[in-house]
């Protein structure tokens, strides 16, 4: 039978990043989490000052412009600057408590987590009260083949929230954590950013508007 309750419940997909800059395994992550977890729209977040990270050497705005260009052909894909607009560390807790004002407690929401970002999760501030407002999509990611085991916290906390089960995303506005398989696609902001100061190309790796933008704008030079 198909989800008929869940019909009623909007469940939105969140995927926060640094995008320094925005790639393909962001993209196919959101198209493929958005068609598997049968989601109304994913919600790309920027960060403004990513707590976890040095201060990324493009601005916020810049990093903004070319989510918006990555995502601007397609209608399920949405823009959401929750980050942009608070001034501090861009804490994701903060950042759910905002969506919860903006959407009524009905709504369903998915934090889209690649493995790397989990193995991380425990120290992030007020980690514990973010599963009270949402939900997570846990994501392999291809280099977590090779990550360390995850810290007993962590195990804990997928023992005690993760199911198997898609409708109970549907079902209810937050709670449970679901693992999900994509396709593997090894790309990292990381690599992107080296290979352009390195004068290599970044074609196939991203959209060619965002590329576009990077020349333009003469971003992630040497
Ligand atoms: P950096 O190399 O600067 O850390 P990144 O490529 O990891 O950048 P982020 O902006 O840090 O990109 O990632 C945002 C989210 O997207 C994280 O949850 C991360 O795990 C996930 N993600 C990034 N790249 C991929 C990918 N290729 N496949 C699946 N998930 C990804
Ligand atoms: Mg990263």
């Amino acid at each position: 039978m198909a989800r008929a309750q869940s019909m009623l419940r909007p469940v939105i997909g969140l995927l926060g990043g640094t995008f320094n800059p925005i790639h393909f395994g962001h993209l196919r992550m959101a198209q493929e989490l958005a068609q598997s977890l049968a989601l109304d729209e994913v919600r790309f977040i920027p960060a403004a000052n990513p707590p976890h990270k040095v201060a990324p050497s493009v601005s916020a705005t810049d990093r903004a412009e070319m989510v918006k260009l990555a995502i601007a052909d397609n209608t399920a894909f949405k823009f959401d600057d929750t980050e942009l607009c608070r001034s501090g560390a861009s804490y994701m807790v903060d950042t759910l408590q905002s969506l919860r004002t903006e959407l009524s407690d009905e709504t369903s929401l998915v934090l889209f987590l690649g493995g790397d970002a989990f193995s991380e999760f425990h120290t992030w501030h007020r980690w514990e009260e973010i599963i009270n407002l949402c939900h997570i999509a846990l994501v392999k990611r291809p280099t977590d083949i090779s990550a360390a085991p995850l810290p007993e916290a962590l195990k804990l906390f997928l023992h005690n929230r993760h199911t198997d089960n898609i409708d109970d995303l549907h079902q209810t506005s937050a709670g449970y954590v679901i693992t999900q398989i994509i396709t593997a696609l090894d790309i990292s902001s990381t690599a992107i950013r080296n290979q352009l100061t390195a004068k290599q190309s970044a074609r196939y790796l991203m959209p060619d508007n965002v590329i576009d933008y990077i020349k333009h704008h003469q971003l992630y030079r040497a």
